[in-house]
């Protein structure tokens, strides 16, 4: 237990278990789901430019295989834990499995500011992960992508160094790989897109539609830049944004290209200004008087002793574990809907599927073609997850719990045809 409640991976493990009490599965699935299958530990040597070997610690943890190779992204932050890593390869297994993907879960990390190494030491560093990794992942074994910190140059590093290893190109081994290196260009924005069509289809049921609604989001990276960018596409008004040093909000809506061009020039959002617009820090954006918050930087967010003073009706969780389990409790008893991670941030892992599949057949969708496909799989995924929810009691069970349950499901059968329990 942390200062702030629930650590991410008991908030994760505490919604397992009621998953699992609430879908009437036996207690073995708990057994085999609340802990890790293989949890991989290596060191990596690195040459700094000062000519001293700094040694980093990354760590691969492979939560479960049932439905297929282990997936999941790999994370670069001075923070990360090995606690950390475990919960989110769990929530892997399970975002995976609710969005019918036919993968398990799995996580990596490594605890390095990556901001404070050159081009060349990251580069290294990158190479040496992908080759101490090498025995324990491969295209039909475990296919690691990007998280924070992590990005296609870094996935074009690591496919090249496993390359070159097995002595010959293997492209589905690593997914959100650069274009021109069997990826493929949505895969850039499908988390973002992905967060945006979960709002949409949320707040048609909630409102009536998603134009004017107004929506707060914290991070400008990946998720929260193209999760802005979809939203106002669909119509909504982004009034509030912030990166890790603080943000904007503008209650009339911001412009986001110009905010977008700030902080391109100057590594912050926290430098944009116009009439209207007021400096807001990393608390207050989630306590904004906006229809929808959309967290899209680190865990643990929102917890009890913020929950409170939300104001938002719909928070679409475009990061992974924003909320912690008290902080759900009190949302969800004020009628908040709390998208959950599994679902509304799956855009990326389904779009790394896709790309997966064109490597595996060296055969390459367009632009359009990929989207729609991404887009029928999480519309299929938001319709199952809704009818869930609402067999197992809107006021008594959340959305996660729904979304739980539904990926429990196919788990539970894959372990138990195959003899597992
Ligand atoms: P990113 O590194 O591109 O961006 C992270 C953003 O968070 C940056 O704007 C950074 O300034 C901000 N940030 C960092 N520390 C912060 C703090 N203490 N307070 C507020 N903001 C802070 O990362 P990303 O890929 O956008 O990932 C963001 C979240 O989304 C993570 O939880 C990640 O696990 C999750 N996610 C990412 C993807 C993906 O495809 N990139 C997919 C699923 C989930």
């Amino acid at each position: 237990m942390s200062l702030r409640g629930t650590t991410f991976l008991e908030s994760v493990l505490q919604t397992l278990k009621r998953a699992i009490e609430l879908g009437g599965y036996p207690q073995e699935a708990y057994e085999m789901l609340s802990r890790p299958q293989r949890i991989v530990t290596v060191n990596i040597p690195v040459k700094m430019d000062n000519g001293k070997i700094q040694i980093f610690t990354g760590y691969r943890v492979q939560h479960n295989n049932a439905l297929g190779p282990y997936k999941g992204g790999i994370r670069f932050h001075p923070e990360v834990t090995l606690e950390e890593d475990i919960a989110l390869a769990t929530v892997m297994t399970f975002k995976n499995s609710l969005n019918g993907l036919p993968y398990g879960g799995g996580k990596g990390a490594i605890a390095v500011d990556y901001k404070k190494l050159s081009k060349r030491e990251l580069e290294e560093l990158s190479r040496g992960y992908a080759r101490a990794l090498a025995p324990f992942i491969g295209p039909e074994v475990d296919i690691p992508a990007p998280d924070v910190g992590t990005d296609p140059q870094i996935m074009a590093w690591m496919v090249d160094e496993y390359s070159k290893m097995t002595g010959h190109n293997v492209p589905g081994v690593f997914t959100a790989k650069p274009v021109i290196l069997w990826g493929n260009p949505v895969r850039e924005y499908s988390t973002g897109f992905g967060v945006a069509v979960w709002a949409r289809e949320a707040a048609k049921k909630l409102w009536g539609g998603i134009e004017g609604k107004t929506v707060a989001i914290q991070g400008f990276g990946n998720v929260g830049y193209w999760g802005a960018y979809w939203l106002e596409k669909m119509g909504a008004k982004v009034v509030a944004i912030t990166d890790s040093r603080g943000g904007v909000y503008n209650p009339s809506g911001l412009k986001l290209a110009e905010v977008k061009a700030v902080k391109d020039k100057t590594s912050t959002v926290m430098n944009y200004e116009s009439s209207g617009t007021r400096k807001v820090t990393n608390d207050e954006v989630l306590e904004l008087p906006v229809d929808i918050l959309v967290p899209a930087a680190l865990e643990n967010v929102i917890h009890k002793g913020n929950a409170n003073n939300i104001k938002a009706k719909l928070i679409v969780e475009g990061a992974n574990g924003p909320t912690t389990a008290d902080a759900e409790k009190v949302l969800h008893t004020k009628g908040v809907w709390i998208l959950p991670d599994l679902a509304a941030n799956a855009g990326g892992v389904v779009m790394s599927y896709l790309e997966w599949v064109e490597d595996l057949q060296w055969y390459f969708w367009d632009e359009e073609e990929t989207r729609n496909r991404l887009e029928r799989i999480l519309l299929d995924t938001f319709n199952r997850v809704m009818n869930r929810w609402n067999k197992l009691g809107m006021s008594q069970v959340t959305i996660r719990e729904a979304a739980y349950v539904e990926a429990v499901d196919r788990i539970y059968n894959a372990m138990k045809v195959r003899g597992w329990i």
